[in-house]
């Protein structure tokens, strides 16, 4: 198990919105993450990523004990979700958005960088050329140059995929890819998302509302509905289970 989450409760005032819930995320698994609005999907995956923290219960990533690690300590563990990379810079070009996610940037340390400015070169070669290859991936090297402000929606979400990569991603949340996408890059989105699972054993986490994208990428699918799991099983198991359908029309 790549993620383990063990009795997780949280209140929004009287609210409760997680509500003793338990799953466990097996590594290099793409699992889909459905439920009706409001049964606690988003809110599970800020207390996975420490957006905001349980009040009781615990998060176990990769065996360790992170329930009271802070965002960016969970980022630097490969735990990424998408939006926790800051949204693309419009005014930079495409390729640059990509550079500035890189880890280990050179520029941490100025004093650093005077002593060694060959390791700076070096550094940022990298990072060009770390930058060139995930833009080959995703097949966007011929707008590398434009504007990110500029280009289409379902190019964005190309990009926020690529972002990823250029961390050291191993559990990646994937929040929504398929809203607001046309139906060619919906297909190619998938087909990388895939290509990451498969080639690199990257690990998804994946909410969506597109029941076909779930049917296409994701096993196993777990359905959430007041703040718990209600049931996990293969997306056919799980669409046709009586207590899903019930769930889905009490919306
Ligand atoms: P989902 O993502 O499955 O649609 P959410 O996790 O967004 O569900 O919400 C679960 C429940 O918690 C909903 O009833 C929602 O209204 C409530 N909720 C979410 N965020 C807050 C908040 N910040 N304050 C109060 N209630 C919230």
């Amino acid at each position: 198990m790549i993620l383990s989450c063990e009795n997780l409760t949280l209140d929004f005032n009287l609210f409760r919105a997680i509500d003793n819930c338990s799953l466990s995320i097996v590594e290099g698994s793409i699992t889909g993450l459905i439920g009706p609005n409001g049964a606690g999907k988003t809110t599970l995956f800020n207390l996975i990523a420490g957006a905001l923290h349980p009040k009781s219960g615990r998060i176990l990533y990769r065996g360790e004990d992170i329930t009271a690690l802070s965002p960016d300590r969970r980022f630097h563990k490969g735990l990424v979700r998408t939006f926790q990379i800051p949204h693309e810079f419009h005014l930079m070009s495409v390729l640059e958005n990509l550079m500035v996610v890189a880890p280990a940037q050179p520029g941490e340390s100025l004093f650093r960088n005077w002593l060694d400015f060959g390791a700076v070169k070096r550094a940022e070669s990298e990072t060009l050329h770390r930058a060139w290859s995930t833009l080959e991936f995703l097949e966007l090297t011929h707008i590398a140059h434009e504007r990110a402000g500029q280009i289409s929606g379902g190019q964005k979400k190309l990009l926020e995929l690529g972002r990823t990569m250029m961390t050291d991603a191993k559990l990646v949340l994937l929040d929504e890819p398929a809203a607001g996408v046309n139906r060619t890059l919906l297909r190619k989105l998938e087909e990388k998302i895939a290509l990451l699972h498969r080639e690199r054993n990257y690990t998804f986490i994946l909410i969506e509302h597109d029941m076909e994208m779930i049917e296409r990428l994701c096993d196993p699918v777990i359905c959430m509905a007041d703040g718990q799991v209600l049931i996990e099983g293969d997306f056919h198991s799980v669409r046709s289970d009586p207590r899903v359908l019930e769930a889905y029309l009490g919306e």
